[in-house]
């Protein structure tokens, strides 16, 4: 009820004689719609999630999530799906074909939840620890039929509304193939770039701010990388608590590498990714907790490498080979996607309705149902 409104139901109330029609809803003050927080562990299908319970110290932030769902991660053309058409599905709604970014199955662009709620005053991120032009992050600013455009990708970042991207993809942006550096675009649109720390600014709410901090993805976990993903997702949440606290926010933070791993057959990499991804999880869900207003959804676009925590094989004396069930080794059944159902875990305003068994779009639909009823 606004100001005018409750003058006029007061002064109806008083009116003598005069049924009273005052409505009785209470007052409410009124709710900023929820921030969103988007997680995607690409590749993270239920053995990788679970490998975090068994390497990591102590247990996982995962485990605190309230809310559990199954998400069915097929593609408009594929059983299998790629990252494209699976990251496509949560950014914009649809199931299209595998390699699609942003673009419906007849390459028609489609508007992503991003480029939406940009255009209602939240503001966005975007953070992957692959190149910030791969699929997965790709799908949230990008329209193009093809994932691996990633030179034209490049482009429409700048040229998008994602206000903080932190990532890898130099290589997309300078001294490029075309021997073009892109420099002068992102001053021309009021983008700071740093390509060698991830280190806070003196946050402007009118600039946008990109990290682009290695040529192509980050240097994987096991080969050295720091906490470059809770670190960028934490100062995203600063980012967008200093410059504008009024306005919601959308978020996609991708732990992108639990994929390549899996790909690589390489169970030190793939597990190092999960756990690296789990801190960033840690990360939201603290700033959720303390907030009230925020919806965290960590999920993924498919499964990778038929990935299992298998008994170890050990010789035992006079029985020859057996398994040890207290003993576990990394299994692999592929060395690409395969076409398991993956996790949907939820936290905050909305959470219940990622409970259940549906298609890997209608995630998209439960966000937005959540932004209306929020
Ligand atoms: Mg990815
Ligand atoms: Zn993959």
């Amino acid at each position: 009820m606004n100001f005018s409104v409750l003058i006029l139901s007061v002064f109806l109330s008083l009116m003598p004689g005069q049924a009273d029609e005052s409505p009785k809803a209470p007052i409410k003050a009124p709710k900023k719609a929820p921030n969103i927080i988007l997680l995607i562990g690409d590749g993270m299908g239920h053995s990788q999630l679970s490998s975090a319970l068994f390497y990591g110290e102590g247990e996982p932030n995962y485990v605190r999530f309230p809310i559990v769902g199954l998400s069915r991660t097929s593609s408009s053309s594929h059983k299998i799906t790629d990252s494209a058409a699976g990251a496509t599905a949560f950014s914009c709604g649809i199931k299209t074909y595998n390699g699609s970014i942003g673009m419906a199955a007849d390459t028609s662009a489609v508007e992503t939840i991003l480029e939406y709620l940009a255009d209602r005053e939240c503001k966005t991120g975007v953070i992957s620890t692959s190149s910030i032009t791969h699929a997965t992050p790709a799908s949230f600013y990008a329209h193009v039929p093809l994932r691996k455009q990633e030179f034209e990708i490049a482009e429409q970042l700048i040229a998008s509304k994602v206000d903080f991207a932190a990532g890898g993809g130099k290589r997309f942006f300078f001294n490029r193939l075309d021997e073009r550096n892109l420099f002068p675009e992102f001053a021309k649109a009021g983008i700071v770039v740093d390509t060698n720390a991830l280190i806070a600014k003196e946050w402007e709410s009118d600039q946008r701010y990109a990290y682009l901090l290695a040529d192509g993805g980050m240097t994987p976990v096991y080969k050295g990388r720091d906490e470059f993903l809770p670190n960028a997702t934490a100062m995203a949440l600063d980012y967008f608590d200093k410059t504008d606290p009024e306005a919601p926010f959308f978020m996609m933070v991708e732990g992108s590498q639990i994929d390549w791993g899996g790909h690589a057959n390489n169970g030190e990499y793939l597990v190092e990714e999960m756990l690296d991804f789990d801190k960033a999880i840690g990360v939201a869900l603290d700033y959720a907790e303390a907030d009230g207003n925020t919806l965290v959804i960590v999920t993924a676009d498919h499964e990778c490498g038929a990935f299992a925590l298998v008994s170890t094989k050990v010789q035992v004396p006079f029985q020859g080979m057996q398994s040890d069930y207290d003993s576990l080794s990394f299994s692999f059944g592929s060395g690409g996607h395969s076409a398991a159902m993956v996790p949907v875990l939820a936290f905050g305003p909305g959470a219940e309705a990622f409970s259940g068994i549906y298609q890997n779009n209608s995630i998209y639909a439960k966000m937005m149902a959540c932004l209306e009823e929020n």
